[in-house]
C-alpha cells in the first residue's frame, strides 16, 4: 500500500467506517450460515475438534466484497494496519494470516476472525454445488470423509433433497447482485483482506474532516 503520512489517522482504532455494501454482504454470509446449519443438524455434520487443515490451503479464495465485513472489524478493533504490514512484509501471503494455528501441530488451530470470515470459509464442506444433470452434490471436505463418514453420507442425501441448503453458485450470484465488480475476481485470501481494508480506510479518510480544516 501506498503510504500518505497520514497513517495514524487512517487506522486509528474507533468508530466502524461502515462501507455501503458491508450489510449487504453480512446479509448474504447470514443466510449462508442458516444454511450450513441446517445441513449439519440434519446430518450429524461437524468438523473434527481444533482442525485447521483446510486454512492451510494456498487455494482459499474470496473476494474484496465478501471481505468488507472482516476489514470492517479489523479496522474498529485497530488491528489492520498490523494485518497489512505483515502483508507487506512476506511475500509468500500465505497461509491466512487469520489463521491462528496450534504450535505444536500446525494442522490444529482456529480462524482468529470466525465470525467475520469470508463465504468459501463458511461453505466448504456444508453446502451444495449443482453437476451438470442439474442435481444437487455436496461439497464434501476430505478430512470428514475419513472421520466422519456416516455424517458425510448423511449430509450428501440432505444436500440432494435441497432442503434449505446452500448452494455455493446461489451465493456466489447473490454476492455479484451487490457489486458485481467486487464480487469479483476472487483473490488470495491475504490479498482479498488487504484490499478490502484499503478500500475501507480510504473511504474513511475522504469522509472524516481533516485536521486544520473548517469544519474541525
Ligand atoms: S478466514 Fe478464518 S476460516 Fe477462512 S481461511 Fe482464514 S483462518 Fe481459516
Amino acid at each position: 500500500m501506498t503510504t500518505t503520512g497520514n497513517e495514524g489517522r487512517l487506522f486509528s482504532a474507533g468508530p466502524s467506517p461502515q462501507d455501503r455494501f458491508t450489510p449487504a454482504v453480512r446479509a448474504v454470509l447470514a443466510e449462508i450460515d442458516a444454511g450450513t446449519e441446517r445441513l449439519s443438524r440434519a446430518s450429524g455434520l461437524r468438523c473434527p475438534p481444533n482442525c485447521g487443515a483446510c486454512c492451510l490451503s494456498p487455494e482459499v479464495t474470496a473476494s474484496v466484497l465478501e471481505c468488507l465485513p472482516l476489514a470492517d472489524h479489523l479496522l474498529a478493533s485497530g488491528r489492520a494496519q498490523d494485518f497489512l504490514a505483515r502483508f507487506e512484509a512476506d511475500p509468500t501471503h500465505r497461509p491466512c494470516f487469520l489463521y491462528e494455528a496450534d504450535p505444536l501441530d500446525p494442522e490444529r488451530g482456529r480462524c482468529g476472525e470466525y465470525e467475520h470470515r469470508p463465504s468459501l470459509c463458511r461453505l466448504f464442506g456444508f453446502s451444495a454445488r449443482r453437476r451438470k444433470d442439474g442435481s444437487a452434490e455436496l461439497i464434501a471436505c476430505i478430512r470428514h470423509k475419513s472421520a466422519i463418514p456416516e455424517a458425510v453420507q448423511q449430509a450428501q442425501v440432505a444436500a440432494s433433497r435441497e432442503e434449505g441448503v446452500a448452494f455455493a453458485g446461489d451465493s456466489a450470484l447473490a454476492l455479484a447482485g451487490i457489486d458485481p465488480a467486487l464480487a469479483r475476481p476472487l483473490l488470495p485470501i491475504n490479498e482479498a483482506v488487504a484490499k478490502a481494508i484499503e478500500r475501507l480506510a480510504l473511504r474513511h479518510s475522504l469522509s472524516s474532516p481533516r485536521p486544520g480544516s473548517a469544519s474541525e
